[in-house]
């Protein structure tokens, strides 16, 4: 079986940041994914799942609603080890912007006070309960601290090469 190739990244050496995953192209377009790390894999404990539902509506409010690139993005969704997102972009779009743009999301989040869009009601959202505003908006401004100092040479994954 073909390995999965971020299965090859040393996730120990992951700190919290910005990684480019992986590029394809998809017709004319290029797809960019980007791995959206809040936390230090096993340095760090994992996002609650509530801290983790509360950063993907938000998240998805500003980067699909707010953001300059609100028209490229294509996806953004947790990831099952809880330490971070996948974030799909189509076009062009430098480690430097997505950055920028992402740095604005989380201090979105951050500031953000009120209902959360889709926790109202049950048929908006598969489990609408599952949230935890105070705790995710500390997170948020924890990695939006993080992005303030990252630079597109940190973005690169540590590969295992055994
Ligand atoms: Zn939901």
């Amino acid at each position: 079986m073909d390995k999965v190739a971020t299965f090859e990244v040393d996730h120990t050496q992951l700190k919290p940041g910005v990684y480019v995953s992986r590029q394809d192209r998809v017709g004319n377009e290029i797809v960019t994914t980007f791995d959206v790390r809040v936390t230090a894999p096993y340095q760090e404990a994992p996002l609650s799942p509530e801290v983790l539902h509360t950063l993907e509506h938000l998240g998805a409010v500003y980067l699909r609603g707010k953001s300059p690139l609100a028209g490229q993005i294509l996806y953004w969704g947790p990831m099952g080890c809880q330490t971070g997102f996948d974030l799909l972009v189509s076009g062009e779009v430098s480690v430097q912007k997505i950055v920028e743009v992402l740095h604005q999301t989380f201090l979105f989040v951050a500031d953000f006070e009120g209902e959360i869009p889709g926790a109202q009601f049950a048929w908006q959202c598969g489990n609408y309960k599952l949230h935890d505003l105070q705790e995710a908006k500390q997170a948020a401004q924890q990695f939006a601290d993080v992005l303030l100092n990252w630079r597109e040479q940190d973005s690169m994954y540590p590969r295992r090469t055994n």
